[in-house]
């Protein structure tokens, strides 16, 4: 359901809008958020750009990565978009505790599979690779000119989906427009480098840890990154984005999984399939989301249990 004219007409009839994604933010949620942000500003809007968390430290080579804010204080907007995420609870802080009138018409921009959105407008492309790709479609359908930045941007969302252009979502599509986006300004060497080439030392020490752990059984393969790992490596999560395609990688490994212990005493499970398991159907079942290829969901528990019921779910869709 993709009613680009419908967000079309919500974009010229306000003038203050605010732009969200996802929690614990990746460079789809966070290249999104701001390119379409400055697409607005190019048409005369005024824009909030907000996430609850940090930018990560690989995604603030982003341009105007310093633009995105935390806090939303007591502004009222036109309308809100949603971006890479269907649900206001994972954008959380300000933007799940606003009241709704302040946040205007819900827009939400994305290309995941859903099941209860809380949007008013829903433009959701479940073929594009990132929320970017839809992001450019939109500014296609509008003529909104890409500048070099808003190109770097959404470069970004396609490398980070795609897993670089690799992953069945890599469509002709997506390779034309990023052609049209290397025309625009894009380089992929600059991009692939800043996401890619330029961890900290800590991130060698954390995957060590983090490989210790690695066990497998029918099909499946899982590690474990525990809050005292990242203690001991001296490391931020941010760093562990890549490392569920370690177990992935294994020849006959069909599901990978990753157990991610959170501050808050939850465990965040990370899935990843190569071909024929659809892994948000195992996210679901933990009322969690994603695609067929690479999912997640979160749960309360100790890590045995977690394990133990997880594994016995994924061991269903084999
Ligand atoms: P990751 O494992 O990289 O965090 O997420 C993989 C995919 O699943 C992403 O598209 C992400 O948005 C989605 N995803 C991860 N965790 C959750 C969750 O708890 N709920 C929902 N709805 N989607 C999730
Ligand atoms: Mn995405």
């Amino acid at each position: 359901m993709a009613n680009y004219q419908q967000v079309i007409d919500v974009i010229k009839s306000g003038s203050k809008f605010l732009i969200a994604s996802h929690a614990h933010p990746d460079g789809d949620g966070i290249g999104s958020t701001i390119a379409l942000g400055k697409g607005l500003e190019r048409m005369g809007k005024k824009v909030v750009m907000f996430n609850a968390d940090k930018v990560p430290y690989n995604l603030q080579f982003l341009p105007y990565s310093n633009e995105v804010v935390d806090k939303l204080g007591d502004a009222a907007f036109d309308a809100t978009f949603m971006v890479d995420c269907s649900q206001r609870d994972r954008i959380s802080g300000d933007v799940a505790k606003a009241q709704k009138n302040s946040l205007g018409k819900i827009v939400l921009i994305d290309h995941h599979l859903f099941s209860a959105a809380e949007s008013d407008i829903i433009c959701v492309d479940e073929n594009a690779a990132a929320t970017g790709e839809v992001v450019l479609k939109l500014f296609k359908l509008i003529g909104t000119k890409i500048s070099p930045e808003i190109a770097t941007l959404l470069f970004c969302t396609f490398v980070v989906d795609s897993g670089s252009f690799r992953y069945s979502n890599t469509s002709a599509g997506l390779l034309r427009d990023a052609a049209d986006l290397i025309e625009a300004g894009a380089s992929p060497w600059a991009i692939s480098q800043a996401l890619d080439e330029s961890n900290p030392p800590a991130t060698i020490k954390l995957l060590r840890l983090v490989l210790e752990t690695f066990d497998m059984a029918d099909g499946i393969g899982w590690v474990v990154l525990s809050q005292q790992m990242l203690k001991e490596a001296s490391a931020s999560v941010d760093v562990a984005e890549e490392f569920i395609n370690y177990p992935r990688s294994i020849k006959g490994i069909e599901v990978a999984v990753l157990f991610r212990e959170l501050k808050t005493g939850k465990w965040k499970i990370s899935f990843r399939s190569k071909d024929r398991v659809d892994v948000y159907k195992i996210a679901a079942c933990f009322k969690g989301g994603g695609h067929a290829h690479a999912a997640g969901c979160t749960i309360e528990g100790d890590l045995a249990s977690i394990k133990a019921m997880v594994l016995g779910e994924v061991r269903k869709h084999l």
